[in-house]
């Protein structure tokens, strides 16, 4: 760079500054990055480095002057009272103590740090009046930012009330968990939708939607981390995290106040390691000046606070050689391509297998056998192709053919109008009807014990089953033909089926694999319409009026049944006597349990119990009338705890929530 002309200089700075601002453009407005988060870093660090040497090429309008965000123009805008800034980042412990120098030397003394986790998310400001919640919104540029309020309020952790009547703002980070994230995408796959490359784009393209009940269902959850205005006695960064959980927030517990550069580089080092076992995803580890009245003192640039800064960990990458293309189809005849490569360590796990999720991404990356390929995990999670390493790419490698058939039944493939995936429209494709009959027969679902992937295949190939009404009419010389199949896997297998006919409808209707319509929904519609033939009759706008139950999936389910085909299987499951009733407790029948102690109440089960088993007290609770939860807020009205009970114990104490014993419930319950 010492080499450089002013004109040379001018000219990579202007490329730089047109690449950064388009993938920002990319990342930011529309939560689909163009490349990855490093590459991204190097560049900006490339053209913070010119401006460092050529400050007269620096101007206002550089991505190093101002917050990277945008204000989508569909949103009610929002002007923060208090900028909402962007945050200085090193990539080296050695800068980090740089840092600390800088630091030291600005306010003549050591300092304490509250150093915590950076969680990969978007920032949100939550704005309360008189302890309630007024506002919500995103970053945007850092000045004016979107109003994302009407999503906020289905975001479960974000008290709508605080116990105390406060007139205050706080912010924090908004981010998806691992699992929902997981989840989500492959319930985007399946329906042949683009998947969101990160978390941290999943929990942006959620809360950033005009429909709150899309974010309503995004399973969306959040850390909050900064008090904007807080009372006079707080004086610290550790203080007021400690006072934002009394009062409700969901707090990340896991900081520590430190001063000692080798202690704060430990903590690196554990997270480092922990990392990949977290349930959501962090990109690096924050430091920041513990003390309110130091932060003022060192103040803000333009775009960073001086008083905190960023470690970022390096991202972890890993080389292999791809041997095999693998295309599976899905329940809903997906077809999705997976490279087979051989198996490296890659963050904590054992890779192999990389989804490539659809066609045209395959041939955008240009993946061929025998390439070699340099592998990341996307938010820590999804085994991904970075990109093919072509000075080896062997010479006669060819490019891979896309196929045009499905590779289970050979019907053709077809793109549907809107879709990247490539789909197999064949109503008896094996591959399909193999995923359908598998999730029928899962826990959530009919929970047909026995009734694994490896016996559906063979039902299948023995031309037994053709779709799930089929498992009703296998005979013990049915089963008598698959391998290993003998008197007592025979039995056991024919009275799972038999039993499954008993269950409750919403298990049926779970079972039936309608998109969106999940565990809980199916719980919710049976609840309220008692019996298939109603769920079955019921139109859009009454399936949408059940509390939690938004559009999407009254729209799926009544187009789900409005099919000639369906209502013959439901009829044809019905003639095996399979059950069409609601059977656990309705809404009236809950209101005829005669008054009780737990009657209406919201319950959490923590610690090890002795009396009962979970599910045992879970199911006693429930007949009692009440609803029992899985995690405690302030809606929570009773935590009954057990031996070993660790953090729902400290939250509800926190909460003020009442903690009751094992014994002092049983007492109750008998
Ligand atoms: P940043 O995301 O690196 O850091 C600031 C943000 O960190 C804050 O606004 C806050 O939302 C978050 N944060 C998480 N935990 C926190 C905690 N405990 N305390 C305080 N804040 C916490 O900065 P940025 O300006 O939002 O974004 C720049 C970064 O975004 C880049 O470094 C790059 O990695 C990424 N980016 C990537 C692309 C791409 O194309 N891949 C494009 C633009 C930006």
């Amino acid at each position: 760079m010492a080499d450089l002309t002013l004109d040379e200089a001018r000219k990579e700075v202007a490329s730089l500054r047109d690449k950064l601002d388009e993938w920002a453009n990319a990342y930011y407005s529309n939560d689909a990055p163009e490349v990855e988060d490093n590459v991204y870093d190097q560049n900006y660090q490339r053209l913070v480095e010119l401006e460092q040497q050529f400050p007269q090429l620096v101007t206002q309008d550089s991505i190093t002057q101002r917050v990277g965000g945008q204000i989508g123009s569909e949103f009610t805008k929002v002007t923060h009272k208090i900028p909402m800034l962007s945050m200085g980042d090193v990539f080296s412990k050695q800068e980090l103590r740089e840092f600390d120098e800088r630091v030291q030397k600005q306010v003549g003394h050591e300092v304490a740090y509250n150093v915590e986790l950076k969680i990969d998310g978007l920032s949100i400001n939550l704005e309360y009046q008189d302890g309630k919640l007024m506002r919500a919104s995103t970053r945007g540029n850092g000045q004016v930012g979107e109003d994302v309020t009407a999503n906020a309020r289905f975001i479960s952790d974000i008290p709508q009330t605080l116990p105390e009547k406060l007139t205050t703002e706080v912010r924090g980070e908004c981010y998806m968990g691992k699992e929902a994230f997981a989840k989500l995408n492959q319930e985007r796959d399946e329906k042949g939708e683009t998947t969101f490359a990160n978390p941290r784009n999943a929990a942006a393209g959620s809360l950033r939607q005009l429909d709150a009940n899309i974010t309503k269902h995004r399973n969306l959850s959040t850390y909050i981390y900064t008090w904007v205005n807080p009372p006079e006695e707080i004086t610290s960064q550790h203080q007021a995290i400690e006072k934002m959980t009394d009062l409700g927030f969901h707090t990340d517990l896991t900081g520590r106040r430190l001063s000692k550069m080798d202690e704060i580089f430990d903590f690196i080092d554990e997270y480092t390691a922990k990392r990949d076992s977290l349930a959501y995803g962090i990109d690096g580890i924050v430091l920041k000046v513990d003390e309110l009245g130091l932060q003022s003192e060192l103040g803000n640039t333009v775009k960073i606070p001086r008083w905190e800064i960023a470690y970022k960990f390096p991202p972890e990458e890993q080389e292999t050689v791809v041997h095999e293309i693998k295309w599976t189809v899905g329940r809903t005849g997906v077809v999705t391509p997976t490279a087979i490569m051989d198996p490296v360590q890659l963050a904590g796990t054992m890779v192999s297998h990389a989804v490539l999720h659809n066609a045209d991404l395959l041939q955008q990356k240009d993946v061929r056998i025998g390439d070699t390929v340099m592998l990341h995990k996307a938010g820590d999670i999804i085994p991904e192709i970075s990109e093919v390493v072509l000075a080896k790419r062997p010479k006669d490698a060819e490019p891979y053919p896309i196929p045009t058939e499905c590779p289970s039944c050979g019907e053709k493939l077809i793109h549907l109008k809107d879709e990247v995936a490539l789909r197999c429209v064949n109503p008896s494709c094996p591959a399909q009807m193999e995923e359908e009959i598998t999730h029928f027969a899962s826990r959530p679902a009919m929970n047909i014990d026995g009734l694994g992937p490896k016996i559906v295949r063979q039902l299948i190939s023995n031309d037994l089953v053709h779709n799930v009404a089929d498992l009703y009419h296998l005979q013990a010389s049915d089963l008598a033909k698959l391998d290993h199949f003998k008197d007592k896997s025979i039995n056991n297998l024919l009275t799972a089926i038999n039993n499954s006919k008993r269950n409750s409808v919403e298990l049926l209707l779970t079972g039936l694999g309608i998109d969106h319509v999940g565990a809980k929904a199916a719980r919710l519609i049976s609840q309220k319409f008692k019996n298939m033939a109603k769920i079955m009759e019921a139109d859009v706008q009454e399936v949408a009026a059940i509390d939690t139950i938004g559009m999407t999936i009254a729209e799926s389910l009544t187009t789900y049944f409005a099919q000639d085909e369906v209502v013959e299987l439901v009829e044809e499951l019905q003639a095996s006597g399979v059950n069409m009733d609601y059977l656990g407790e309705t809404e009236e029948q809950i209101e005829d349990i005669p008054d009780n102690y737990f009657k209406g109440k919201t319950v959490v089960l923590t610690g090890t119990l002795s009396h009962f088993t979970r599910s045992e007290f879970t199911k006693k609770l429930q007949a009692l009338g009440a609803k029992v939860t899985g995690s405690v807020s302030k809606k929570t009205d009773y935590v009954i705890y057990g031996k070993d009970a660790g953090s729902k114990y400290a939250k509800a104490q926190k909460l003020g929530v009442a903690l009751l014993t094992e014994e002092e419930a049983v007492a109750q319950v008998k």
